[in-house]
């Protein structure tokens, strides 16, 4: 049986580094490798469990070494897989890892396919699907937010908080299937209950879902999107936060003629900053080619950056921008304070505007700016413990549950049998749990590990 090999994979990536690590995970890891491993140390009787060992990794046949390594034997179930695995830390270069992956398969072991050690670990109980999914997010977590989300996930939060949810599912099934069983005895349920608990679960539902968007923008990053009249400083605003010349910067109005856009983080959020060539009337092709794709832009942009001249008053071309800008999320900025002002504040007050006052060239206000975008974005509270959702697969599986959820509470307020209803939450759970993998069918699960790579 293909669950039955040994498997084996390099484990860390590919060409030349420190050291090379090679794994195995099976009930034949440790006899492989002991065949193909002369400790240095010679008095022992036996490998002990989670030890490391220095020694000779040979060719059995011409008994030469091919490289010096450290051995590690770790017997089941304390183990990555929850299988007899070992690990064989080798020098990092292509010749030495690929011949002792040779040896390793000539002794039996089967190269491993994409993310098997992990598929072993859930298909042995030690981690459901969504912390499974999980290590491919610590993986490939690229700020600090995106690895405490996937943590949360690693560490069985999210699990626990899924799992409250079918048991508080089941709960109420219980009391809907004791009215099902013994229909005769004319048990009364307490559906104003049953219907509370349903509730109650969908409320959690509501409030996971709503996390996807943040726990989107952890992953993905949002869209911050600068726009003005032309020479308001709108570039030098965008290096200000890049804090690097990435924009051209000229004192001629209209020459940031594309858009512009670049990657910065603030508190571990990705945000890309998009420099637009300023919002007015087109004065030549090129413009108004730029003009257009602003005004497309700003529809999908998470925020908006309006600037302003603090050196000169209000003009109709920033009330025309404005007027586009109704209806979304935006910040006023007035830039330039470092010059004698020509801004009329109190037409923005009239207006009903907050706006914060920088200096791009001279770097004022920008540590401000930025914690207001953040603020604008993810809210003012602190994410360290909230469950944040990352996942599309588990937004679809929630939404399937909060429907059929909807459709057991509907049931029992139009006084429909309580089978009815039973039958809903039946199929609610069903969705958590495959959410959770304990039903997730096979397509679903190779599609999930497909994704990982080799040695993972
Ligand atoms: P954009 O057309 O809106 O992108 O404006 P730019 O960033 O190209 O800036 C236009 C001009 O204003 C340049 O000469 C900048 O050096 C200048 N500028 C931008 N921000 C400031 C600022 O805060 N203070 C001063 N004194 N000049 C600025």
């Amino acid at each position: 049986m293909r669950e039955r090999d040994t498997i084996c994979a390099i484990s860390t990536p590919s060409g030349i580094g420190g050291i090379g690590i090679i794994r195995l995970s099976g009930e034949r890891s440790h006899e492989i490798v002991r065949r193909l491993f002369v400790p240095k140390q010679k008095e022992f009787e036996q490998f002990l469990s989670h030890r490391m060992y220095l020694g000779y990794l040979i060719n059995p046949e011409t008994s030469e070494p091919i490289d010096e390594v450290f051995a590690v034997f770790m017997r089941a179930p304390r183990t990555y897989t929850k299988e007899d695995m070992a690990e064989i830390h080798a020098h990092g270069g292509y010749a030495s890892q690929r011949k002792i992956l040779e040896l390793l398969i000539g002794q039996g072991a089967r190269l491993a396919g994409p993310g098997e050690f992990t598929r072993r670990a859930f298909l042995n109980g030690r981690i459901d699907l969504v912390q499974a999914e999980s290590v491919l997010d610590i993986v490939r977590s690229e700020t600090e937010e995106e690895l405490r989300c996937a943590l949360q996930y690693l560490t069985g939060k999210v699990s626990e908080r899924l799992n409250l949810l079918k048991e508080q599912i089941k709960d109420s099934l219980v009391l809907l299937e004791a009215a099902v069983d013994f229909p005769e005895e004319e048990i009364f349920v307490d559906t104003d209950l049953v219907r509370r608990r349903i509730r109650g679960v969908m409320g959690t539902i509501e409030e996971l879902l709503q996390s996807f968007y943040e726990g989107r923008a952890v992953k993905e990053g949002l869209e911050l999107l600068i726009v003005g009249r032309p020479n308001v400083g709108k570039s030098s605003l965008l290096n200000a936060l890049l804090r690097k010349d990435r924009a051209i910067v000229t004192p001629i109005p209209g020459t940031t003629r594309d858009l512009i856009e670049d990657v910065m983080y603030i508190k571990g959020i990705k945000v890309r900053v998009v420099d637009s060539c300023g919002i007015r009337e087109p004065s030549d092709p090129v413009e108004e080619e730029g003009v257009r794709r602003v005004k497309e832009r700003i529809g999908g942009v998470d925020l908006i950056l309006f600037v302003l001249d603090g050196s000169e008053p209000y003009s109709e071309e920033d009330e025309r921008i404005l007027a586009i800008l109704d209806g979304r999320k935006y910040i006023t900025v007035v830039n330039k304070i470092d010059l004698p002002q020509g801004l009329q504040r109190d037409v923005l007050e009239r207006r009903g505007v907050g706006w914060l006052e920088v200096s791009a060239t001279n770097e004022v206000g920008i540590a401000e700016l930025r914690e207001r975008i953040y603020e604008t974005l993810m809210g003012s509270q602190p994410m360290s413990n909230k469950i944040l959702i990352t996942n599309a697969r588990h937004v679809e599986a929630l939404k399937r549950t909060e429907d059929v959820l909807k459709k057991a509470l509907e049931g029992l307020e139009r006084g429909l049998p309580p089978e009815f209803s039973a039958f809903d939450l039946y199929e609610a759970l069903h969705h958590l749990s495959e959410l959770t993998g304990e039903t997730a069918r096979e397509d679903l699960i190779d599609e999930i590990f497909e994704r990982f790579c080799i040695g993972k």
